[in-house]
Formats: structure tokens, sequence, C-alpha cells
């Protein structure tokens, strides 16, 4: 039979999937009756607090909530996000062109690209990391420019070493910390460093926040907004998903820079119609929300942080606690390959876990775990892999 039809040559951008190997194993693995244990997934395990819940159901019982959205977010929405940005990071926002309504963070990410560059134009973005700056770039016909994030430099890209010649030819700069996958923090002064980059090279610095408020020890994350200038470069994406377990929710939001506001604003009014209503009305709930239940959530996160990594030091792996996120980046033992460590994990002990290099060539040596199961589970893997030895 002849093919029906052709896929868009810009499909095959896509990166080759590694992990098809992976994927049957534990296909099979399953299919033999083992009891798996689930870390490779970055989706919360617990439920959306109740009172943002039950918001929900009032408000889509109004009917006012049922037409199309406002393109940039209800009003009340952006509001509530200047607050939030206000009390937590003591920025000031403008709701009206500071703040845009997303429908989860992923979604602007994605799009940003078609609003800001031009076929060929070249992206910078950390690696290993989340794997939408990657596709929204080549999707949007750009192109990639990798900065590895390794143990030297602290999982941080070492700006001073880019070359002036990329730097020059770069239209904007995706970073991302608290860090997916590896857990790096970073600073303010960090963040300065970008702004002074960013405005020397005219990039427009793109900082992804989503793990902010999942942060341990009384370590309070930065906003990059906080930093001198940072609104003059570049924009921030936040998302509610993983500070109020709402994954399934999608609801996000990009604050800062008004133009770059307005590049993405208009690529969506474009392609979507907003964020339901009644979403964003729950939304509001949780911002403005007293945030006892994020203090919940992250006293949850910590104990099972600490029962995994003091287990995992025990047994002689070498890992150190993170101050935020909810993964722990792991160095495999010596000798192996990320793709051979899963593989053992699965194979011998039933736990899934994320081989680093799958998220970036950098994150070789590596496998993410995340907390997002109960302890009793995390306990039972480490009983695993004691027996593993
Ligand atoms: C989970 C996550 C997001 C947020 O995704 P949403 O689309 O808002 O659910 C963004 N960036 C990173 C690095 C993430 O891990």
């Amino acid at each position: 039979m002849t093919q029906f039809f052709e896929p868009a040559a810009r499909l095959g951008l896509i990166p080759p999937y590694l992990f098809k190997a992976i994927d049957d194993m534990k296909a099979e693995v399953k299919a033999r009756g083992v009891d798996i244990i689930d870390l490779g997934v970055g989706d919360p395990d617990l439920p959306t607090p109740r009172f943002i819940v039950d918001k929900m159901i009032d408000a889509v019982q109004d009917p006012k909530t049922h037409h199309y959205p406002a393109y940039s977010g209800m009003n009340l929405f952006r509001e509530a996000v200047a607050r939030w940005y206000q009390g937590r990071f003591g920025v000031e926002l403008d709701p009206a062109g500071e703040v845009l309504t997303l429908i989860g963070s992923k979604e602007g990410i994605a799009h940003l690209p078609l609003g800001i560059n031009d076929p060929e134009d070249l992206n910078l973005m950390t690696s290993p990391g989340y794997p939408v700056y990657q596709m929204g770039t080549l999707f949007a016909g750009g192109r990639c420019y990798f900065l590895p994030l390794t143990r030297e430099n602290n999982f941080l890209p070492d700006l001073d070493h880019i070359s002036p010649l990329v730097a020059r030819d770069a239209k904007a700069f995706f970073f991302n910390y608290p860090n997916n996958p590896t857990a790096a923090v970073a600073d303010k002064a960090f963040f300065a460093r970008v702004v002074d980059f960013c405005r020397q090279y005219n990039i427009v610095a793109v900082h992804d926040a989503a793990y902010t408020e999942l942060a341990y020890d009384g370590y309070k994350p930065p906003s990059f907004l906080e930093v001198p200038g940072a609104r003059e470069v570049g924009i921030e994406f936040h998302s509610l998903s993983k500070t109020y377990n709402m994954t399934g929710w999608r609801l996000g939001m990009a604050v800062g820079n008004p133009a770059v506001l307005a590049a993405l604003g208009k690529i969506k009014s474009n392609i979507d119609s907003g964020a339901f209503d009644a979403i964003q009305i729950a939304g509001i709930a949780a911002l403005d929300s007293d945030q006892s239940c994020v203090r919940e959530n992250c006293a949850i996160l910590q104990e099972r942080r600490d029962i995994l990594v003091g287990g995992l030091k025990k047994l002689g792996y070498d890992v150190a606690p993170p101050k935020a996120t909810f993964y722990v980046w792991m160095p495999v033992p010596a000798g192996m390959t990320s793709m051979a460590f899963t593989a053992h994990l699965l194979e011998q002990a039933g736990i899934v876990t994320i081989p680093g290099n799958g998220l970036g060539e950098p994150g070789e040596g590596y496998v993410r775990l995340a907390l997002t199961v109960p302890k009793d589970r995390l306990e039972e893997a480490l009983a695993r892999l004691a027996k593993l030895g």
C-alpha cells in the first residue's frame, strides 16, 4: 500500500528516542508480575489541596465561567499572580502588561520561540534539561546551543566561557533553577551574571521557575526577577503544577518583560483560547491562600528526601540531599553508563529511574530519582537495593 501521507519534515527534528530498549524491558518486567517502584515520573503523587478543588467545584457551577476565556488570562488571576510575586519575592508586577496566563508553563515555553525566533536563530539552553526548550526552538526553525551542567561547574552554566561568536549569534537563553533534573539551585549572584550577559549580547533571558516552592531546610529559592535589570532582558515561567500538586489542571504564568510577553501572547491568541476561567478561579484561591499547603507538601517531600538520600548513602552511593525540587541526581556506579544502571535497577530490583543522558548528553553518568512515591515505597526500594549489594 502506498503511504497515505508523509508527516511534516519538522517531526524529523525530534531527536532519536533512546529508550525503546528500556521501555521494552519495563513491559517485560511488568508482565513477569514484578511490583514496580516508579521513581521516574516528575508528577506529584499527592492530591491537589481540598480547598482548591472545592473552589473549582463552585466555579464550574457558575455559567459565567463557561465562555471563552480572555486571551491573556482573567484580570483577577493576573492580579493574584502579581500579589503572589509581591508576597513571595518582593517583586512588583503590572498585572496588565507583565503577567500572562498560560495553559501550564510547558505550553508557554513551547510557544515562546514562535514569537521571538526567526528561522536559523540560535537559542542557548542548559543541558541536561527539560526537553521543551529544545523542541520549542526546533519547531520554530531555530537552532540549539547546549551549555553543559556538570558537577565541576556546580550545575551552573559557565557564561564566561561562551565564545563571543556564539553569544552574539544567540537570541534567547533558557535556564531553570531550582533545576530539573540536577536539583541544583542558583543564587542571585548567578542571576545577576545572567542579566549582564544577556544585556551585553541582546539575548532574551528565559527563566523556568517551576520548582521555586519545593525547597527544604528553610531554603527559599529566588526569582530571576528579584535581580535588578532582569525584567529589562527577560521573562520567567512559573506554574501551579508542582507548587500545588496541580499538574493535571494546566495552569501557569509567564511574567516579566512586557514586549517578550506580548510576542508570546500574540502567538497564543492565534493558537489557543486561554485557560478555563474556573481553573483560573481555583488558581486564585491557591495563590491567595496562606501557603500552608505548600509548607505541608514540602515537609512530606523533605522526609522522603531524607529517607531516600540517607538510605542511598548508607548503601555507598555518592549522593547529596537536594536543597530543592523533588529530584535526586545520582551518579551511577563507576564503570557503568546511565543506561546500563537504569536497566540494572529495573531488571534486578523493579525500580524505574530516568537515565541522565536521556535529558541531554552531559547527563551521562547520572540517573534521576523522583520523590513522588510514599515513604514506605522508598523504604522498599532501599531494601531491594540493599539485597542487590
Ligand atoms: C514540571 C515542569 C514544568 C511545568 O510544567 P507545566 O506545564 O506547568 O505543568 C516546567 N519546567 C520544568 C523544568 C518542569 O519540570
